[in-house]
């Protein structure tokens, strides 16, 4: 039951991580706070499709 997924930074839209996640534990988007190389500072990180 696990997918990958690509996080996507909120601020400048930089596609920096590739993870994955279990469906059952997080059904809904993920976002977690991480570190954007493009704008060097921890942002916030969305799920994309
Ligand atoms: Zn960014």
């Amino acid at each position: 039951m696990r997918v990958n997924i690509t996080m996507e930074c909120t601020s400048c839209h930089e596609r920096t991580y590739l993870t994955n996640k279990s469906k059952r534990n997080s059904p809904d988007r993920l976002e977690l706070k991480k570190y954007c190389p493009r704008e060097r500072v921890v942002t916030l990180h969305r799920e994309t499709k």
